[in-house]
């Protein structure tokens, strides 16, 4: 029997943080059930980002009941993703419930603003399961590497999984590979679940593209201070399973072979644009957009993640894989939509880039462009009882880029300016002596 044909002004194609959208012009009624419709779709949405910050502002900028289609591969309302690396994996976290309470208000969002959230519901989004979003061993045929228990993070299924692991394994031990954002917030929260924890990454130090060395000596120190052993310079090349299909060890290329119960893997992402390849402009692995996030097809917009953005400031084309700039990118993209509706206009996105992590109880943030010197200031020391320290970044004798651990909220906002207004610096030396004061006088 042929489903009724649904149609909508506005459809966000992905439910995660941000999300695509496409305004009533451009867009075609579809079916979730319907492959012709889900086709015309797919020749006309692109981009599966962000959804939970776009349908928001829809709503901020005036919705009626059904005119707004979330169309999420996840089973869930958007949600806040950075919860599940940190809140959601420790033991007897309240951020479950914040999770799936977040969701619940969302639902009732949707239903007073008469958004449908179509759940795994079309042959687009069935397709997209082919399409790993996460970089995984098994791309790369890393021996043994399908085994069970060999983990990764993106969402809530992932995270659930994981919970199920840590539960099976308690106590156990578990083996980290990589060394950037997901490397060191989930080397954390396995220690917090009172696993025996190594990290295992190829590089020098833990994520080198935006740590110095200075920066990642205090980090490392702390997490060898906290119990979790590293190992640098080399990569998982093989896994050992059990009779069951459970990994027991992974094998790596310098040869020593570490025992473990879980092993979770944080090697980075790839935007999903298999399903847009010859539709939509590319650049930078990701999909083109102008400064008010719409694509090279007119009427369709992509943001967060799989954006690639005018970014003002430095005068370049950039993707950025952070949450702040998904949640930006939504209210941005949906401002300019309805401002095109009614003959107005909205300025280009003139972006300041933002990111930040924490765990265990060090939290930092950075702000701007990690290119040119680094300036190291403050203390340091991974054995310090309040450690504080940051590094700036100077570039043609002005300050693009900064980061402060341990700051508080206005030390953050001072950092936020710095890399804002670009001071000039002649005396590198000095800059260093004054460290966070110079960032209050901005
Ligand atoms: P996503 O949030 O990934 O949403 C994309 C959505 O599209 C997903 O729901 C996906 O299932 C869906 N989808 C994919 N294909 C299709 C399709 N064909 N049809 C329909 N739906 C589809 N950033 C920070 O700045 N700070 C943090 O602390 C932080 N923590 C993080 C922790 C984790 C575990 C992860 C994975 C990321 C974290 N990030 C953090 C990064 C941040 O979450 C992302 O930058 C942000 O989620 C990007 O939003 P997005 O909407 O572009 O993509
Ligand atoms: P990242 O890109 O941050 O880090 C992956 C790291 O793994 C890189 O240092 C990479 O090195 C290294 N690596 C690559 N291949 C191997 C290998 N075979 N063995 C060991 N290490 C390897 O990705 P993550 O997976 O940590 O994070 C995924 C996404 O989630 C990113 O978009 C990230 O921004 C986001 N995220 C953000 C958080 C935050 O902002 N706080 C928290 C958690 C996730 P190289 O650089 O040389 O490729």
């Amino acid at each position: 029997m042929a489903a009724e044909a649904k149609h909508f002004k506005y459809v966000v194609l992905g439910g995660g943080v941000a999300a695509v959208s496409v305004p009533s012009s451009h867009l075609v009624g579809f079916s979730p059930f319907h492959p012709h419709r889900a086709w015309e779709l797919t020749q006309r949405l692109l981009a599966p980002v962000s959804q939970g910050y776009a349908a928001r502002e829809f709503a901020n900028q005036g919705l009626n009941p059904g005119e707004l289609a979330i169309i999420s591969k996840e089973p869930v309302a958007p949600y806040e993703r950075p919860a599940l690396s940190k809140g959601y994996l420790f033991p007897q976290s309240k951020s479950v419930l914040i999770a799936k309470c977040s969701a619940a208000c969302l639902m009732i969002l949707c239903s007073r603003h008469g958004f449908s959230l179509t759940p795994d519901a079309c042959p687009l989004v069935n397709r997209s399961r082919k399409t790993a979003r996460v970089i995984k061993l098994t791309d790369f045929g890393v021996q043994g590497a399908e085994s069970n228990n060999i983990l990764y993070l993106r969402d809530l299924a992932d995270a659930d999984k994981l919970v199920a692991a840590m539960q099976a394994k308690k106590d156990g031990k578990a083996v980290i590979v990589g060394g950037g954002y997901i490397g060191l917030e989930l080397s954390a929260a396995l220690k917090i679940n009172n696993f025996d924890v190594t990290m295992v990454y190829p590089e020098p130090w833990c994520m080198p593209r935006l740590f110095t060395s200075g920066i990642a000596h205090f980090y490392e120190g702390y997490y060898a201070n906290k119990g979790i052993k590293i190992v640098k310079g080399t990569v998982a090349v093989g896994f050992d399973a059990d009779a069951n299909g459970d990994v027991t060890a992974v094998k790596l290329k310098d040869g020593r072979v570490l025992e473990t119960d879980i092993v979770i893997v944080g090697v980075g992402g790839r935007p999903l644009t298999a399903l847009f390849k010859g539709q939509v402009d590319e650049e930078k692995g990701g999909l083109k957009t102008d400064a008010f996030f719409e694509t090279s097809v007119p009427g369709v917009y992509a943001i967060g993640d799989v954006a690639t953005f005018p970014l003002k400031l430095y005068n370049e084309q950039r993707r950025v894989e952070h949450v702040d700039h998904a949640r930006k990118s939504a209210e941005q993209a949906v401002r300019a939509i309805k401002a095109k509706e009614s003959g107005e206009s909205v300025a280009e996105y003139d972006y300041l880039p933002y990111f930040y992590s924490r765990s265990f109880d060090v939290a930092w943030q950075f702000y701007g462009d990690n290119v040119g010197d680094d300036v190291l200031f403050g203390d340091n020391d991974p054995a310090s009882a309040k450690p504080k320290f940051g590094s700036y970044w100077v570039k043609d004798g002005k300050v693009v880029g900064v980061f402060l651990e341990g700051g508080s909220a206005e030390e953050n906002q001072a950092i936020a300016r710095v890399a804002r207004a670009q001071p000039a610096v002649t005396d590198v030396e000095a800059l260093k002596q004054e460290g966070l004061e110079f960032a209050a006088k901005v």
